[in-house]
């Protein structure tokens, strides 16, 4: 076989191409050259591309002894080289790539470096170290100088294993003042060279929690037992439900003890940014003689190298992280346990391609790895409820009573529309009760958490004349601009978009009638800004959390360490905030408004409603002072709101599934959604439709496909936006029909087209 080069091909590879989307969907074969043989699974090498061999980054899928046929009788190129760092994926996360790119119709390439850190691949953190050696043959025809000569007296006294030595180190038992000698006798021959590369060692600080382990519950051990007995016998499924605060995070504690015994691993999954440090602290003081490797985006870029390099390494027996972090090369023998804590949280699925979602490739990669897997949630998605009462695929563990010591809150839900009344019209942001309630919680020296799930300070600017329906939108979404002031007590402020993050400037009078606008609604500023003016509280005793205060996620763990610490007395913030805060202070928490996400046009409007509320609810009560739930609500006889509110989520699970199933929705269908996007309505709307025709032509009876309609979002950022839906009653009936339309080219992920399979928002 004649290859680009002179050099005998003696192997061959199957790569995937890092930034081709979807160009080469099954790969490209290249010969391996003797002096780059062998090459690895997983590996990333250069390959040439294209008419012009462009050099260019590919993972290698498969490697293969003899030579494949190719069409068409090409000749096959040769691998140009290995990527320096010699950095490899697993074999197993290679396969697990492969999967997620066929299940979730995303290229191959990027998938693959979607697993690996960004610090990891571009080297971060690595420190190359010269070693030097005496040779066994040194030239007789150089003449040395004394330094030299002493140089290599220096050396030739060493111990054996103290050779090969760093440069510095013989510097100093050499007393040099320069490299020079050293580089001088190496350049003539007398010593070899060694290059080491290995990561820095980077600490960070990290607190830590040694709380005494507890004496588990009845109900807590017999969940332990079932779970442990399930440990080395292969893959099993578990979702454990918990009503918050009752000892779920203990029994993931014991569960991870059992797993890690004899050199075992276990990954923890966790919800984006706010959870991971806590957890962290409760890991490391629990298992102070192991190695808990942390994966999150608050590390700098050489720790998180070095975090994935002890993974990698198997140095590792825990790695914690949030979705990404299912990714841990952790070797596939050893990993014993996969965790994912609050399984029903949205920031597991990833809404860039590839659109995966966390929990579901965990229970992929622990089928894989087979070893249990355990869910954990006081509000299960509807998916996991699904599967573990209705399919059975999964054993469900239930745990109904809190920690003894901790009370039930009471939970009081305020219809707002009377408040209105009472206010003359106007939405008021505070109900009498929950005043009042505040009064009382700051009069007891309680905690307050406060809940608004909406950010800036006034979510609508409208024309303050009744005639007029001028509201401010944005000249590039099809949304309304928030009113954001710059600082809560300050009247200065701006106009953003909270979709495109445009800004504008806060128009004085309406361009419609030039009647003077008004800002009406109120977000976390706006709120921030009342309980600044309102509270007798010292300024740093009130905080608030949302996107906008914590562009570092430094100042997220400040401020929940201040609050966990009892220093801050009033926090209030977005779904941040509903997030497994576990403070004993807290005697109140508020939900100012529980609709903002009820009234949305998306099948899961009303669970995700039911999992806010609960959520939040359930941050009080944590100690042994009675404490109370305010819920704020102008649909006061909603089944999420009501139900939440009464802490019946079996009730709620089992009615949402019937809907769902009258319904044909998920999780009782599978679903894919296909977004397409251009930058004229016409030209989306006519492409949408052309889709929606392939995708029937192609479609079985049971595939069922919602004809093209404009999204909710109809326009981001200048572009149009229109959807078409595909269900299936099973997930094999959907990867059929997805297969089919990529054979036939109908579907394609690009800037154009975004294929969301099982998406979890419909916006
Ligand atoms: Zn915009
Ligand atoms: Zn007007």
């Amino acid at each position: 076989m004649a290859g680009l080069f002179d050099e005998p091909t003696v192997s061959f590879v199957q790569v995937a191409v890092e930034r081709a989307v979807d160009r080469y969907p099954k790969g490209l074969t290249y010969g391996v050259p003797q002096s780059l043989s062998p090459i690895h699974v997983g590996q990333l090498i250069t390959v040439p591309l294209g008419k012009g061999n462009t050099p260019t980054e590919a993972w290698v899928l498969s490697v293969s002894e003899t030579s494949p046929t190719l069409a068409g009788n090409k000749e096959i190129k040769q691998v140009f080289s290995k990527n320096a760092l010699t950095i490899s994926l697993p074999e197993d996360l290679v396969s697990l790539a492969s999967w997620m790119s066929s299940y979730y119709c995303a290229a191959i390439g990027p998938t693959l470096s979607t697993m690996l850190p960004g610090p990891v691949r571009k080297g971060i953190g690595i420190k190359t170290r010269t070693l030097v050696n005496l040779v066994m043959c040194p030239p007789n025809d150089v003449k040395l100088t004394k330094k030299q000569q002493y140089v290599l007296d220096t050396l030739a006294e060493l111990p054996t294993n103290d050779r090969p030595i760093g440069i510095s180190k013989l510097m100093k038992l050499a007393s040099l003042g320069s490299r020079g000698p050293i580089d001088r006798l190496s350049e003539h021959g007398f010593l070899s060279t060694h290059q080491v590369t290995n990561v820095e060692a980077s600490w960070f600080k990290q607190n830590i929690d040694t709380k005494e382990m507890p004496t588990l519950t009845d109900d807590q051990s017999r969940i332990v037992d079932a779970i442990s007995k399930k440990l080395g016998e292969g893959y099993s499924s578990h979702l454990l439900y918990g009503v918050t605060g009752s000892g779920k995070t203990e029994i993931y504690m014991q569960l991870i003890d059992h797993a890690i015994k004899d050199g075992g691993k276990a990954i923890v999954l966790v919800p984006e940014i706010s959870l991971t440090p806590q957890t962290a602290a409760r890991l490391m003081g629990r298992f102070p003689d192991k190695k808990v490797a942390i994966l999150h985006s608050a590390l700098t870029k050489s720790q998180r190298h070095q975090q994935w390099a002890m993974v990698a390494s198997g140095e590792a027996d825990i790695v914690l992280g949030a979705r990404s972090a299912i990714f841990a090369p952790v070797p596939i023998d050893a990993l014993n346990i996969i965790i994912v804590d609050e399984e029903h949280d949205h920031s597991y699925k990833q809404d860039l391609t590839p659109r995966y979602h966390g929990r579901d490739v965990a229970i992929r990669r622990a089928s894989t790895a087979k070893c249990p897997i355990l869910l954990g949630s006081a509000t299960p998605s509807m998916e996991s409820w699904w599967n573990a009462t209705r399919r059975n695929i999964s054993t469900l563990h239930t745990l109904t009573h809190r920690a003894p010591g901790l009370t039930l809150p009471k939970v009081e839900i305020i219809n707002m529309r009377i408040a209105r009344a009472a206010a003359h019209g106007v939405m008021p942001v505070f109900s009498r009760e929950l005043e009042l309630e505040i009064q009382r919680s700051l009069a007891n020296e309680g905690q307050i958490l406060l809940l608004l799930n909406r950010r800036g300070f006034a979510p609508w600017i409208v024309c303050s004349s009744r005639a007029c329906d001028w509201m401010m939108r944005c000249e590039h979404c099809e949304t309304s601009m928030v009113y954001h002031r710059r600082k809560p007590l300050e009247e200065v402020g701006f106009v953003r978009c909270h979709h495109c993050a445009k800004e504008q400037r806060v128009p004085k009078i309406c361009p419609d009638c030039t009647k003077p606008v008004i800002r009406l609604g109120a977000g976390t500023q706006r709120l921030e800004a009342i309980i600044r003016e309102t509270i007798p509280l010292p300024s740093n005793q009130i905080a608030r959390l949302d996107t906008d205060t914590t562009r570092k996620i430094s100042d997220l763990h400040d401020t929940l360490d201040r609050f966990t610490r009892g220093e801050i007395r009033v926090l209030l913030g977005t779904q941040m905030i509903a997030k497994g805060l576990d403070v004993e202070g807290v005697t109140l928490v508020g939900v100012i408004d529980a609709d903002t996400a009820i009234d949305l046009p998306d099948f899961r409007a009303s669970e995700r409603t039911f999992q806010l509320v609960s959520q939040v609810c359930g941050r009080c009560g944590r100690g042994s002072r009675e404490a109370k739930a305010i819920v704020q609500t102008y649909n006061p006889q909603a089944p999420a709101i009501v139900l939440a509110s009464e802490g019946k989520y079996e009730e709620f699970a089992n009615r949402e599934l019937r809907l769902r199933q009258e319904t044909g929705l998920p999780p009782t269908s599978r679903m894919v959604r296909f977004v397409v996007r251009d930058d004229e309505f016409e030209r989306t709307a006519g492409r949408a439709d052309a889709l929606y025709e392939r995708l029937l032509s192609i479609a079985s009876p049971s595939i069922q496909i919602t004809p093209a309609a404009p999204c909710v979002l109809t326009r981001i950022a200048d572009r149009f936006r229109f959807d078409v839906t595909a269900s299936a009653t099973t997930a094999r009936e959907l990867q059929q029909f997805l297969e089919d339309a990529r054979q036939k080219k109908y579907i394609g992920n690009n800037r154009d087209l975004a294929i969301d399979v099982d998406p979890v928002s419909m916006l």
